[in-house]
């Protein structure tokens, strides 16, 4: 299976065939049709596997083919820690390189003045750890009712931090009509109740 076989469009094959990428990992060549059609997703997949880009390459092919309105986030993905919300970031600037974007990064121990600058030019995509975006979304910075999509990356590791009350606020705080991606490593009883919560008829896929 070849990159070009999966359904997206051509700025994104450039994006990921330009790094260098031909072929996709099997959680890459599962997810990605399934987030094209628009179907919920709870992804068991570990670091190391291609799973980031299973998210960010079908994203920026979705965020395309819509417009923002009043440059409300589209895309919200939520990281339990810093370093994975930078990588995520990553992704989308790197293979986003043919896409005109606005890549917001909101994480904990940085300057929350200048991600409130950074909000108020405008964010397509906002990546995030959850108390962050919820401090600025008390402060009035953040607009999440134009959200249509939303990523919860290690669903695990949101447990294990306590992260579990801050994702329930943020899900009272977006739209109902949406489409839910989850990724977690591991599937304990509760990362499957968590996924009962808040992806509607979702797909499973295990790698
Ligand atoms: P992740 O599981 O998302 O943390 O990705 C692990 C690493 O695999 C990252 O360094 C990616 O750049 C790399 N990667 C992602 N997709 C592919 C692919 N299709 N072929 C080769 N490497 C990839």
């Amino acid at each position: 299976m070849l990159f070009t076989e999966l359904g997206l469009k051509e700025n994104t094959l450039r994006g990921v065939l330009e790094v260098g990428y031909h072929t996709p990992t099997p959680v890459q060549e599962q997810v990605i049709p399934y987030v094209l059609n628009r179907r919920d997703i709870f992804g068991c997949a570990q670091t190391g596997t291609g799973k980031t880009a299973s998210f960010t390459l079908p994203l920026l092919d979705i965020l395309e083919s819509g417009r923002a309105r009043a440059r409300m986030p589209r895309v919200l993905v939520l990281a339990p820690t810093r370093e994975l919300a930078n990588q995520v970031m990553d992704s989308f600037s790197t293979y986003g390189k043919y896409h005109k974007f606005n890549l917001v990064l909101t994480i904990g121990g940085e300057s929350i003045y200048e991600q409130e600058r950074k909000l108020a030019q405008g964010a397509d995509v906002l990546i995030a750890t959850p108390g962050r975006l919820l401090d600025l979304f008390d402060r009035g910075k953040i607009m999440l009712h134009a959200l249509e999509i939303i990523v919860i990356d290690e669903a695990d590791r949101m447990l294990d931090m306590g992260f579990i009350p801050d994702i329930e606020k943020i899900f009272s705080l977006i739209p109902e009509k949406r489409q839910t991606l989850m990724f977690s490593a591991t599937v304990s009883p509760e990362v499957r109740k968590l996924s009962q919560m808040f992806l509607k008829d979702f797909v499973e896929v295990t790698v």
